[in-house]
């Protein structure tokens, strides 16, 4: 085995990720505590132009597999890629964000080479000349550190790393594939793009999350909600929800946080109406700051919340958002 880190960067429309470069950044730094190399892997239909590039980011290598079998998502085609390419540089850890995508396709990659996965880590170290990395468990009421007997497989939560501004110059090289289409036996046929524009949940610097407080938008929470729309639009926020507003039907499942939602770690969370029952706190208690909206002075919410706002959603989230666009004004 090599002291080289591999590092996984997802794509997000053509180009890397956020999440990706986040991971390329956390890569490099550990493959510089291993004396190794950061050795980065693209792949898609187009994606050589991006290859070099990514040398800004903390990359020695770029290592580019270019092909019609990586224009859709493939869960199957990246586990073989990942798997293969972890095995021929024997790379010390492997890595990529835990993204929906990353969550799919990296347990696959690491059973396919005989390794166990450290999933959703928020921080990655070194002991005695191994990786370790650190993970959140029982929804973040204690951490783990996982060392593996070989290499460390893990995926890495986004908006926890920093990206890197490294200002190496990456060498590109070429993967050959032995795998078409064709060979595949999960096969993407429509990929159903989200509203246009909207910002994602798990990416986001900024969320404002509405719960049940906020009541039915087809109803009597019209207006709540369309508030809570406009408090997002004024600080570049991206909207999220709770688990009961999504089982209700009142917002799509990509905006939920929580333990079966999303995990997010923005600079600020203005939670909204939301209890802050335990499977909520599991997906946002990492947030930076944390700021609180609810009526119930005994909401659990308040807990977490290093600012909390005693009082009605009606009120507080409009006056809320005349506040900021007059802070922002100037
Ligand atoms: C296995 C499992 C997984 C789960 N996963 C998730 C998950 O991923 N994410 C998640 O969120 N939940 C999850 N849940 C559900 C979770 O337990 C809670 O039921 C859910 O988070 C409650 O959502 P809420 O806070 O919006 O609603 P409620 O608990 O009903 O809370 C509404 C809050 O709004 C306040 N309120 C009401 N009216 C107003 C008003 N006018 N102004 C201000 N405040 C008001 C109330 O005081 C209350 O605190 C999970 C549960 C289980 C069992």
């Amino acid at each position: 085995m090599s002291n080289h880190v591999l590092v996984f960067v997802e794509l997000a429309d053509g180009k890397p990720s956020k999440a990706g470069l986040q991971a390329l950044g956390a890569g490099c730094r550990l493959a510089r505590q291993l004396g190794g190399e950061t050795v980065a892997l693209l792949a898609g239909a187009d994606v050589t132009a991006h290859a070099a590039g990514l040398g800004a980011f903390g990359a020695n290598r770029v290592r580019v597999a270019q092909g019609e079998q990586f224009k859709a998502y493939s869960q199957e085609g990246l586990a073989r890629l990942v798997a293969a390419q972890a095995a021929e540089i024997g790379a010390a850890a492997v890595l990529a964000a835990a993204t929906p995508a990353g969550k799919d396709f990296m347990p696959r990659a690491a059973a396919r080479a005989g390794c166990g996965l450290a999933a959703d880590c928020t921080a990655l170290a070194v002991n005695a000349g191994k990786a370790v990395a650190t993970r959140p468990v029982y929804a973040g009421k204690a951490l783990v550190q996982v060392q593996a007997p070989g290499a460390l497989w893990a995926t890495l939560r986004p908006n926890v790393f920093a990206t890197e501004n490294a200002g190496l110059t990456a060498g590109v090289e070429p993967v050959s594939v032995n795998f078409g289409v064709g060979d595949l036996r999960d096969v993407v046929r429509e990929i159903v793009a989200g509203a246009r524009g909207k910002l994602d949940v798990a990416e986001a610097e900024i969320i404002v999350s509405g719960g049940r407080g906020l009541k039915d938008p087809a109803g009597e929470g019209k207006q709540n909600w369309e508030n809570l729309e406009k408090l997002a639009a004024t600080i570049g926020a991206a909207v999220g929800a709770s688990r009961a507003v999504v089982d209700a039907g009142w917002r799509p499942h990509g905006d939920q946080v929580g333990q079966t939602g999303k995990t997010v770690s923005p600079k600020l969370y203005i939670a909204c109406g939301i209890s802050g029952a335990i499977q909520h706190l599991a997906g946002m208690s990492g947030s930076k700051v944390i700021v609180a909206v609810n009526k119930d002075e005994t909401a659990p919410i308040f807990k977490v919340a290093d600012y909390g706002i005693v009082g009605n959603v009606e009120d507080v989230v409009p006056a809320l958002t005349v506040a900021f666009a007059e802070a922002l004004k100037g």
